[in-house]
């Protein structure tokens, strides 16, 4: 389980230059569809080592959040987007992937023809160029993480499970060696066990300095798992809190079951 202190150090001061910021902060971002705006103004932060769980209602806006932080929602309206500080919003999805913040989609778009084993190496061809030294080393430490992805290393992705796919999409996305990494839903259609061996795996890189924010249906899972939450209520964060304050209270159950407070 995840440490429950939640609190953020973002703010580092250094004299004449400003605060110098760490992780992921997002201000203000608003996004929609065409002419309809679904993203409201959303206010949010990871640090680095941080596990965060993004949740809210079918609808409410998360999936689209992601997505506008990424850069890859081109109806992205407004808000800014910085990563350690860098401003993002007015990049492009690879260069914002270079820059070292990674999404993995619901629905894992991996290359499902090809090996598990081309599929983590093309991953590492997001950020830079890296020596193959480096890349191997990047696979092993894949395995580590995600232990059955050994066995199948050189299956085509099509041949395994949900489970294992998904492993192969967060696995594509760390070879890049993101500093902060937007999981939409990856625990999905998966069992208890399957799921929980995910939060694992994202506990494990928080530990090792990564910021991770998850979307998740499961709003008993996040809380445990996470160290803070965001919950969304249609197109805005309507709680934010850490975990071990909200998991006692029914604030988050009220929200996500549309109960007025
Ligand atoms: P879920 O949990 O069901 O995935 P969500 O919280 O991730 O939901 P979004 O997928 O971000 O929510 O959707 C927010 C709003 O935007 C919804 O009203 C949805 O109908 C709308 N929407 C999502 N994708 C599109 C699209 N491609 N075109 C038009 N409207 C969209």
């Amino acid at each position: 389980m995840a440490g429950d202190g939640g609190s953020l150090s973002l703010l580092k001061g250094t004299g004449t230059e400003g605060p110098k910021l760490s992780g992921l902060q997002v201000r203000g971002l608003r996004a929609g569809y065409g002419v309809m705006e679904v993203v409201h103004g959303v206010d949010l932060e990871v640090a680095p080592g941080e596990l965060v769980a993004l949740l809210g209602r079918n609808g409410a806006g998360k999936t689209t959040v992601l997505a506008a932080t990424a850069g890859i929602r081109r109806g992205r309206n407004d808000g800014e987007v910085r990563l350690d500080g860098l401003a993002l919003h007015e990049r492009r999805p690879a260069q914002v992937a270079a820059a070292g913040l990674a999404l993995v989609p619901e629905g894992r778009r991996i290359f499902t023809e090809m090996t598990v084993r081309e599929n983590l190496r093309l991953g590492a061809f997001i950020r830079r160029r890296s020596a193959a030294s480096e890349i191997e080393a990047g696979i092993g430490m894949m395995i580590d993480l995600f232990p059955p992805l050994g066995i199948y290393i050189h299956r085509k992705v099509g041949e395994l499970s949900g489970g294992e796919q998904q492993m192969v999409a967060i696995a594509q996305a760390l070879m890049a060696r993101p500093r902060v990494l937007l999981l939409d839903e990856p625990t999905a259609g998966l069992a208890p066990l399957l799921a929980e061996e995910l939060y694992s795996a994202a506990i494990a890189l928080a530990g090792g300095g990564v910021g991770v924010l998850v979307v998740d249906q499961d709003m008993h899972r996040a809380l445990e798992y996470s160290s803070r939450v965001y919950v969304m209520e249609a197109g805005k964060i309507a709680l934010a809190g850490t975990s071990m304050e909200l998991r006692s209270g029914s604030a988050v159950e009220k929200i996500l079951r549309g109960i007025d407070r």
